[in-house]
């Protein structure tokens, strides 16, 4: 039942995957964050998600980017709640289909930030996130 699977507060291991759990586990070397990072490299065509260096340097770089920006924040602005909820409010992990529909929801809600060119691109990587949910399905474990 729903209370038997309610982590213990002191509970040291990943929500996602069982492995010991860090920061730098939870958003980039998870299984979970490490397939989704890598669907979003292809999708952006960049490769991103292997630490947080790799997400900032593209933050930092020039205002060209602002589209992938948004996507990357949107992952990592996702992820972070999304533990939150199976650790402390008892939510149900699923699988990793939802922690990207999860982040889909966001991108949506940040195109009004967008200027005209970055507001297409953007709807160009939510569309490709969206017909992409289901190679996510497969991660589906604990
Ligand atoms: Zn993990």
């Amino acid at each position: 039942n729903n209370l038997a699977k309610r982590r213990h507060v002191d509970d040291p291991t990943c929500v996602f995957c069982g492995e010991q759990e860090s920061i730098s586990h939870l958003f980039f070397d998870c299984v979970v964050s490490k397939l989704t990072w890598n669907l979003i490299s292809d999708i952006l065509g960049i490769t991103i998600g292997s630490d947080f260096e790799s997400v900032g340097r593209w933050w930092i770089s020039t205002n060209r980017h602002a589209a992938h920006d948004i996507v990357s924040t949107a992952i990592l602005w996702t992820i972070w709640p999304y533990r939150n909820a199976i650790c402390f409010q008892g939510k149900q992990w699923r699988n990793a289909q939802e922690l990207w529909n999860g982040a889909i929801a966001p991108c949506r809600k940040w195109k009004i930030l967008c200027r005209e060119k970055c507001s297409l691109e953007l709807e160009q990587f939510i569309r490709a996130m969206e017909r992409r949910q289901s190679e996510l399905l497969r991660i589906a474990w604990r």
